[in-house]
């Protein structure tokens, strides 16, 4: 019997390393509230995180429950504010050539009278309602500026799904704080080497600049976009998605709030010429930046174009420049060494999906926890778990592209006829045609459901402006009386939530 791993090791202090730390240091939390895992977090005192990531997904309040974290004291460590979807702006144009908003909720329609809602949207109309306020308050909610719950509710709750906005700054350093208070040794060097055993190959120690030589069990690579042991030490490949997806840059921005404002409770996400602009508000300031494509834009450009974007606030703003690598590596467990963050992969934030996509790594790799021995089989199923949920997080943004419509600009042409589209998506794109994506053709759903699909592409309207047949589903029966009797009672529930529900900007200064 191969003897149990007591030491963890963790390279790099931004979200992800941090989150590892407090998580693991939780997860293995025994009698008494001790851990029982040794936890070490190395963190180079000159190389900066990559200091964005803001908007989240519903998965966040599990982690500050996991961690014994109230929302108390979440939200004004990070000047947190709600999330209740993601507004999407001018990505397609309907028939007419006039762009159409639409919101990502969370929440998943589900049946009148055992067919799927999406049919009956589609089929029966809403009466100018966008599909998502068939299912969900959440649109009405962003629009009212409430919040997703009343005042003096108990922390947790919500009539409505919700993530968070945070300062990913310092959501890190109450990471780091609740990790340190709880054992968490933090040592501020830089790794220049490592030293490998010459039987297994695996990472026997770290050399650290200033102490010498740190041995290591376990290593969580969390070192960012530079995969400094993963890929430069272990030499795994890196598969990148650039032929997938163009976008390669960003610019980032922070804007404070100047007086008295309300905080609006959505992550935005504004279409432009060559890419889109992200919006997160947070309770202090608002977190902007655009996304693009270097093949479409240089950066003096890209800056002209986002600073117009931005108008009148964007003026004397020196937003920063971003390269992202985009793709994943082939495994993200390779010997004694496991990549978490961006050193593992990224693909575009447009769903805000980075940070859920740590925490999840972070589980599973508790779930197929190694002895010393490191069984091949548990590092093989960690890999395959790991490597299919960046495949489904690239499908789903894949989907945005593939199905806008925009001819204005050579970007948005280029992203519906020079991308490829990965063969999982394209053999779905195919049967969408014929009917809605329902809940078998998706092969690996962990994060984007089925329904996610369908509330995209009905609040693109991709079916009123050319994608599909006319008469899509027209196997199933609809009735209109169940769907008015639905509708019915859905909007005055929906009404019902928004008058009772506090103001957002007021919830946030009550926490
Ligand atoms: P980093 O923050 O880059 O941290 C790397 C760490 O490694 C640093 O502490 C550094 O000091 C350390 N390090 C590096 N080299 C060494 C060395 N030799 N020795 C010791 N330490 C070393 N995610 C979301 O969930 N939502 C979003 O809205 C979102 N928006 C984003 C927007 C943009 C433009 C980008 C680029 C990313 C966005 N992300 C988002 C992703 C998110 O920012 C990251 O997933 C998250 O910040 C984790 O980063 P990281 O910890 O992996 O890397």
């Amino acid at each position: 019997m191969a003897d149990p791993i007591s030491n963890i090791t963790i390279v790099g202090g931004g979200t992800a390393g941090w989150m590892t730390a407090m998580l693991m240091n939780a997860m293995f939390r025994g009698e008494g509230g001790k851990s029982r895992m040794g936890i070490t977090l190395i963190e180079s005192p000159n190389v900066p995180t990559v200091g964005v990531g803001e908007a989240t997904v519903p998965g966040m309040p599990r982690v500050l429950k996991t961690c014994g974290v109230s929302e108390r004291e979440f939200f004004k460590a990070c000047n947190a504010s709600f999330k209740l979807g993601v507004m999407f702006q001018k990505w397609n144009v309907d028939r007419n050539g006039d762009f159409i908003d639409y919101v990502n909720p969370f929440g998943r329609p589900g049946y009148v009278a055992g067919v799927d809602l999406a049919y009956y949207y589609l089929r029966e109309g809403a009466g100018g309602l966008e599909f998502a306020q068939t299912y969900a308050p959440a649109l009405d909610l962003i629009r009212a500026g409430k919040g997703p719950r009343p005042l003096g509710q108990p922390e947790f709750s919500g009539e409505a799904g919700y993530a968070y906005h945070l300062d990913a700054g310092r959501f890190a350093g109450l990471m780091r704080d609740i990790s340190k208070d709880r054992g968490v040794v933090h040592i501020l060097d830089d790794v220049v080497d490592v030293t490998r055993d010459g039987e297994t190959g695996n990472i026997a120690s770290l050399v650290l600049q200033e102490r010498g030589e740190h041995p290591v069990e376990l290593v969580i690579d969390c070192t960012g976009f530079r995969g400094l042991l993963i890929n430069k030490v272990l030499e795994e490949p890196f598969i990148p998605y650039s032929k997938y997806l163009a976008n390669d840059r960003a610019l980032a921005v922070q804007i404070p709030h100047e007086g008295e404002v309300k905080v609006d409770c959505a992550t935005r996400s504004t279409a432009l010429g060559a890419g889109w602009s992200w919006r997160v508000p947070l309770f202090n300031r608002v977190g902007t930046g655009y996304v693009f494509s270097s093949s479409h834009r240089t950066d003096e450009e890209a800056m002209t174009e986002f600073l117009g974007h931005l108008g009148p606030e964007g003026e004397g703003l020196e937003p920063r420049v971003i390269p992202m690598r985009v793709g994943r590596s082939r495994n993200l467990w390779v010997k004694n060494c496991v990549a978490i963050g961006l050193s593992g992969g990224f693909i575009e934030p447009l769903e805000s999906t980075a940070i859920h996509m740590i925490d999840t790594s972070i589980r599973w790799l508790f779930t197929y926890f190694p002895d010393t021995d490191f069984a091949p089989v548990l590092r093989d199923s960690y890999n395959r778990l790991t490597g299919n949920l960046y495949d489904e997080v690239r499908d789903f943004i894949c989907l945005h592209y593939a199905l806008g419509n925009r001819t204005d600009s050579q970007y948005w042409i280029d992203a519906r006829t020079e991308l490829e589209v990965p063969d999982s998506l394209a053999r779905n794109l195919e049967l969408w045609q014929h009917v809605l994506p329902g809940a078998y053709d998706i092969e690996f759903q962990t994060l984007f459901p089925f329904t996610v699909y369908q509330a995209v592409m009905l609040g693109k309207r991709v079916y009123e402006t050319g994608y599909g047949k006319e008469r899509i589903g027209q196997n199933f029966v609809t009735r209109g009386e169940y769907w008015r009797t639905h509708l019915g009672r859905m909007r005055a529930s929906i009404e019902g939530m928004v008058a009772n529900a506090a103001d957002h900007t007021t919830l946030l200064r009550d926490l």
